[in-house]
């Protein structure tokens, strides 16, 4: 049928959209005048006429808009508020059966308000007459109480329905689960699954059908049926049948017992004649006195799915038993197509998650947005799990720790940031090893040591902890653990040591990143900041503090006669004390503050938020800590001193550049070098006041 399309013209469209709100009104009015209540006809011809517009308007398309749904409610009011007024009241339940009515077919937003109108405009004709507002107030009582209590049932019965129309579907899964497990299909868990194991329910039952049927043709039995092993191989159940009689019985039937029994424990075709008592599967007496049955095996002898059986009165010969076999064969070969179907449409989204999980960890550039991705597309592959985490193992002066980098589950709180040193739990001797571990289900999964003695994880019903080899090396481990048994397959097992193969090549990657960078970025004696990031973060926190009007403080720290240290103790003994006079620096410093190594024996201090005075306390406490230090050296113990200079920049004082602020705090040095070493110094203007 082809599309009638039309548009009005913008006058009719209007005079469309304004008569029927007009007509209402002037029927309200007449209403409310009590026109209804005398002998005139014209009310009733104005209010039919007008219901008749609403239903031919309804007619023609089809549907309700908002304010039509309101208009028609508003006129089935004045209809039978009219009806109550001409027949002196006796109507009026049509009033509470309207408002019942409003909330039935329309949202509370919309009936509330009309039960509004209705019982206004039922006042308005009461005070128009000057009658007692009893009456009205009666109506008011009974329609709201009407609509409150369908209101209240209509929702319990929808909860009702809604519930059990969600506990349909499930069962139709769940039936469907049932089939694909006894047809030996190949259920699989993920996005999706549901909808591929229920086509290829429908299509090997289709098949199976088709057998049948071609059977009935062939051999024009009482009954052809299909019968299929539960997977414990313990009992039979019916699963296609054509009969002429209702009597089969359904199953579940021993797979031992009576003729049918004797097809799926041989493997092999039964016939028997006049043996009317054997055939077990009908619930009362059969009919049929001779059987034919033939096992559904997979080819080259696999396990035995279940038989296929004809019965009639008159006995089968050896053709109709090659019939049914071949038959049996066609339905065994679409039972195998779907699982192989299965196998690939499974193997073909692992293999699709596996590329997605190795394009995300190699975009990865940082150690911790590695670990981050491995432990997210661990989830992904496996959102059973509970607890996940990836731990990174370090020799620090030849003693190995394991630090967690990335954690997700409910353990998240206690584990992120953990680390622990090299002990006989499981992280520890995956990563000594090499291998997974557990390798069996253990029985006493609370007390198993994890991470460390310290950290308890309760609750856990499945775990595996994955090593993350990257070449010979174990750099750490991929730990996996469910609350739900069996969470942990031997498909999800390999997926996710595949995983950790590939998160180890991202950890080792992206470890070397940040290696190469701190290299760039630090100095080799101390591990502070070299000069260059110190010059280059100077100029950007400088130039940020005095954007948002923070103060900002500049340390210049020599130390005093270092050039004898040398001479006397030796260089090595030197390297060794600037290495302890950074230690103490850093320790003094807050964690926002920038320690650097200046030059030689000179280091430098970025105070970002700090004022001169607190620069100077600060300045004060480092030469402090540095003075009351000893270093042992082969020669004895040897201490040094450090001279102190400050600069800084506040808030209403003239912009500066870094190299003013450097300027300032050499020059300060110098002075506390003047003033006899192990000093501090701030800006002469400031020192002179
Ligand atoms: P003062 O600053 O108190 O005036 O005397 P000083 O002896 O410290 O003065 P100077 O700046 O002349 O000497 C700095 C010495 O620091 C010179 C150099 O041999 C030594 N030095 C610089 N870098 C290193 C280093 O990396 N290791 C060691 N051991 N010594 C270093
Ligand atoms: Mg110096
Ligand atoms: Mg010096």
């Amino acid at each position: 049928m082809s599309l009638n399309v039309r548009r009005h013209s913008t006058a009719e469209r209007r005079v469309a959209v304004a008569a029927f709100p007009l007509a209402l009104a002037a029927l309200m009015v007449v209403l409310v005048c009590g026109a209804f209540g005398g002998a005139w006809l014209w009310p009733w011809v104005l209010l039919i006429g007008t219901g008749l517009i609403s239903l031919g308007r309804f007619a023609l398309a089809g549907r309700m808009s908002t304010t039509e749904s309101v208009e028609c409610g508003l006129l089935a009011a004045v209809a039978a508020l009219a009806l109550t007024d001409v027949s002196r009241g006796l109507a009026s339940p049509l009033l509470y059966l309207l408002g019942a009515g409003y909330v039935l077919a329309l949202p509370v937003t919309r009936g509330v308000p009309l039960i509004g109108a209705m019982l206004g405009l039922d006042i308005g004709m009461t005070l128009a007459r000057s009658g007692t507002l009893l009456v009205p107030a009666a109506h008011a009582g009974f329609t709201i109480l009407f609509a409150a209590l369908y209101h209240a049932l209509l929702g319990a019965r929808l909860a009702a329905a809604r519930k059990a129309e969600g506990e349909a579907v499930k069962n139709r899964i769940a039936e469907a689960e049932q089939s694909a497990r006894e047809l030996r299909l190949v259920a699989t868990a993920e996005e999706g699954g549901e909808r591929h194991l229920l086509a290829g329910v429908a299509e090997v039952e289709e098949v199976l059908r088709g057998t049948l049927a071609v059977a009935e043709a062939a051999l024009k039995p009482h009954a052809v049926a299909i019968f299929l092993l539960s997977p414990d191989g313990e009992s039979l159940r019916l699963r296609e049948c054509s009969s002429q009689e209702d009597g089969l019985f359904r199953g579940p039937l021993s797979s031992k017992e009576g003729a049918l029994g004797a097809v799926v424990s041989a493997g092999r075709p039964v016939r028997l004649d006049s043996e009317g008592p054997a055939l077990s599967y009908y619930e009362g007496a059969p009919r049929v006195s001779s059987f034919c049955g033939v096992p559904l095996a997979e080819r080259g002898g696999g396990p035995v799915l279940g038989a296929l059986i004809a019965d009639r009165e008159a006995p089968f010969s050896s053709d109709d038993e090659r019939v049914l076999v071949a038959l049996a064969a066609e339905a065994v070969r679409a039972i195998d197509a779907e699982r192989l179907l299965g196998a690939v449409r499974k193997e073909k989204e692992e293999k699709a998650r596996f590329f997605k999980a190795l394009e995300e960890l190699n975009r990865t550039t940082t150690l911790a947005q590695a670990a981050e991705t491995a432990v997210l597309q661990a989830r992904r592959m496996c959102p059973a799990l509970d607890l996940c985490a990836v731990t990174l193992s370090d020799s620090v002066n030849g003693r190995v720790r394991h630090r967690v980098l990335a954690v997700d589950g409910d353990a998240a709180q206690v584990l992120r940031d953990l680390s622990f040193a090299d002990n006989a739990g499981l992280v520890s001797n995956v990563v000594k090893l090499g291998a997974p571990l557990p390798g069996r289900t253990l029985s006493a999964m609370d007390r198993v040591v994890i991470f460390d003695n310290a950290t308890v994880v309760r609750g856990l019903a499945s775990l595996k902890i994955f090593p993350l080899r990257a070449g010979q090396d174990t750099v750490g481990a991929l730990v996996c653990g469910s609350r739900t048994r069996d969470a942990l397959p031997e498909s999800s097992q390999k997926e996710l040591s595949m995983l950790a193969l590939q998160a180890a090549e991202a950890l080792v990657r992206t470890r070397l990143y940040d290696q190469t960078e701190k290299l760039a970025t630090t100095d080799g004696l101390t591990g502070l900041l070299n000069r260059r990031t110190l010059n280059a973060q100077l100029l950007a926190r400088l130039r940020e503090a005095q954007r948002y009007r923070r103060p900002l403080a500049f340390l210049l720290l020599d130390v005093d006669h270092f050039k004898k240290v040398n001479d006397t103790y030796g260089h090595p003994a030197g390297d060794a004390v600037l290495k302890g006079v950074a230690l103490i620096a850093q320790k003094q410093a807050r964690e926002t503050d920038l320690v650097a190594r200046y030059g030689g024996e000179e280091m430098a201090l970025v105070l970002p938020e700090t004022d001169l005075r607190g620069a100077l306390v600060i300045a004060e406490r480092v030469r402090a800590a540095c003075a009351a230090q000893s270093y042992a050296t082969e020669q004895g113990s040897v201490k040094v001193t450090l001279s102190v200079g400050v600069s800084s920049w506040e808030s209403g004082t003239l912009a500066v550049t870094p190299e003013e602020l450097l300027e300032t705090a050499d020059r300060a040095l110098y002075r506390a070098k003047q003033g006899g070493r192990n000093r501090v110094e701030g800006p002469r203007a400031k020192a002179a006041a």
